[in-house]
């Protein structure tokens, strides 16, 4: 009959459990709910699938995850009839890590617990956060569809392997049964396994039940009855209206989508009527990503059809520089079998997509507006250099984003981004015409470039640009409201040379020209020309670029790159 085979789990998985193990002992609840939504996902999945091929129901009408428990054995199980995994499914999806985004992320880690503990919370700990709590995981499944006797059970103890047989398997889906460890008898009750349900799962959009218990008056104690009781709520939270969910549930949704343990920055939540029907609930988060300036990473947000999972991460709904933002959207517009390729070229998206920027943008402004400025400095220093880049990518919203942006200045000095170009502009003199900036390498190189002594001579403010979009940011961005933005290492300032063209006295003339002849044979080759200048006041000499050259930084930038 059934034997039993033993696997390796890929050195990569066993790094990972004995690092989450440490890292996530102070959220040991959170196993449940990587589980309770492991099981949502099969179940959006067996709906979606059923759509078009009724059989895989199996005859059973509802979808539901089970959650019970047994003191006496110290075992939790948690029951889905969802989608389930065929065999070959089980050793792809539990102990490997296929996953590019898991490699990553693993190669991320520094060996400092604060800082993995941290980035661990970001990244979807999965199933794997069993093994937190559990000595032992047993995984029964069987996918939908297949013959009962196809089913699979993978054993594990979390050290190193894991066991697989072929099972029968009457229900489809999947049932997961933990076996806890010693110190774990704190979930082993019903009130506090209900409590993180309702804490973490509660607009899970299927019925999560428990068994029902009664006063037993006799034993004088809480008794199991044969009966199961609806524990969540089971409607999705976006379609709640907004007076009616509190800040807390806000908040725990967007913990159990984005698996970040920080609250969000803010949320936008609209349902839109008319021409267009949808819903959208948008988040932004607080802290950027390990990865996301991954080109291959997946981003973008869930998308549902009249509360039907279609799928996550469709990037479509939101341009590459919000790909920070997560959420959900709810289309009644869109067919149900949608796919990428439709989304990529579908009006309706089109539609969608452009006014979620427009909220997103928006609720971002409103925070920039903000009395305390602490927060949208936060944004700004996770999210800055991303939001850059929605100068280039997206043309119709560049005013917008214009004023999002913050700079370092000579105001200060301080390498702090935090001057909006509408500060500047109302800083700035009647006289002045431009918005000037200098780029370098490094703020310090900014700051210390003897290109400035001029500026601040006359009290001119000047952007000290040193990330390395920036140079790119102001290729694209010729002007704000009305005022030209200009690096002042470009040779043709004439507006500020003011060139005392006092009269020079022939001997003076001749002894300049020889200076410049003389310095320009020495450095030949290097330079085009060489100039007096007024520019300096303390520095001996600088270079300038002309109009139309490439500047200093973009030669050094492209050097660097080989060209
Ligand atoms: P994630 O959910 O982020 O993909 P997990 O570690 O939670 O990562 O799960 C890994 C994979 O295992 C899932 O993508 C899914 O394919 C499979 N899986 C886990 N739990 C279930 C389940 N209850 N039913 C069907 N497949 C499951
Ligand atoms: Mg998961």
């Amino acid at each position: 009959m059934s034997h039993t085979e033993t696997h390796a789990f890929q050195t990569e998985v066993n790094q990972l459990l004995k690092l989450m193990i440490h890292a996530l002992y102070s959220n040991k609840e959170i196993f449940l709910r990587e589980l309770v939504s492991n099981a949502s996902d099969a179940l959006d999945k067996l709906r979606f699938e059923a759509v078009s091929n009724d059989a895989l129901n199996e005859g059973e009408s509802e979808l539901a995850i089970t959650v019970t428990f047994d003191k006496e054995v110290r075992t939790i199980n948690i029951s889905d009839n969802g989608i389930g995994m065929t065999r070959d499914e089980v050793i792809a999806n539990i102990g490997t890590i296929a996953n590019s985004g898991t490699k990553k992320f693993l190669e991320n880690l520094s060996g400092d617990q604060a800082k993995d503990s941290n980035l661990i919370g970001q990244f979807g700990v999965g199933f794997y956060s069993s093994f937190i709590v559990a000595d032992e995981v047993t995984l029964e499944t069987r996918k939908a569809g297949d013959d009962k006797a196809e089913g699979t059970r993978w054993i594990s103890k979390g050290e190193g392997e894991f066991t697989l047989e072929t099972i029968d398997k009457e229900v489809k889906g999947t049932s997961i049964t933990l076996h806890m460890k010693e110190d774990m008898d704190e979930f082993l009750d019903q009130f506090r396994l209900k409590n993180i349900i309702s804490t973490y799962s509660d607009h899970i959009n299927f019925p999560i039940k428990m068994v029902k218990t009664e006063w037993d008056e006799e034993a004088k104690e809480e008794k199991a009855t044969d009966e199961l009781e609806q524990v969540n709520k089971a409607t999705a939270l976006w379609t709640q209206p907004k007076s009616e969910i509190t800040d807390e549930e806000y908040k725990n949704f967007y913990q159990t989508i984005s698996h970040d343990f920080n609250e969000p920055l803010a949320h936008v939540h609209n349902r839109v009527e008319g021409t267009l029907e949808y819903t959208s609930l948008l988040y932004i988060p607080k802290q950027a990503p390990f990865d996301l300036y991954d080109r291959d990473r997946r981003y973008g947000l869930k998308l549902y059809v009249k509360r039907v999972f279609i799928m996550d991460d469709a990037e479509h709904l939101m341009p590459a520089y919000l790909r920070f933002v997560r959420g959900v959207i709810d289309s009644a517009d869109l067919p149900l079998n949608v796919s990428r390729e439709i989304l990529q070229s579908n009006k309706v998206v089109d539609k969608i997509r452009s006014a979620s920027v427009k909220r997103v943008l928006g609720e971002l402004e409103k925070v920039a507006k903000d009395e305390d400025q602490t927060r949208y400095q936060g944004f700004w220093e996770q999210f800055g250099n991303v939001l850059k880049e929605g100068l280039v990518e997206d043309f119709a919203n560049k005013e917008k984003i214009a004023k999002l942006l913050r700079f370092a200045t000579t105001h200060s000095g301080d390498a702090q981004q935090n001057v909006s170009l509408q500060d500047y502009i109302e800083r700035m003199g009647e006289e002045q015409e431009a918005i000037y900036y200098i780029i370098a390498d490094t703020h310090a190189a900014a700051k210390g470039s003897p290109h400035l002594e001029m500026f601040r001579k006359k009290g001119i403010e000047v952007l000290l640009l040193s990330d390395r979009i920036d140079e790119w940011l102001v290729s694209h961005l010729d002007e704000f409201e009305g005022k030209k933005l200009k690096s002042i290492t470009a040779a043709d300032l004439k507006e500020l040379a003011e060139e005392d063209e006092q009269e020079l006295s022939e001997e003076d003339k001749q002894a300049r020209e020889a200076l410049t002849e003389k310095v320009k044979k020495a450095i030949e080759g290097s330079v085009s020309d060489v100039r007096i200048t007024h520019r300096l006041t303390d520095s001996p000499a600088c270079v300038v670029t002309a109009e139309g050259d490439i500047s200093s930084h973009m030669a050094r930038m492209m050097e660097q790159m080989g060209q």
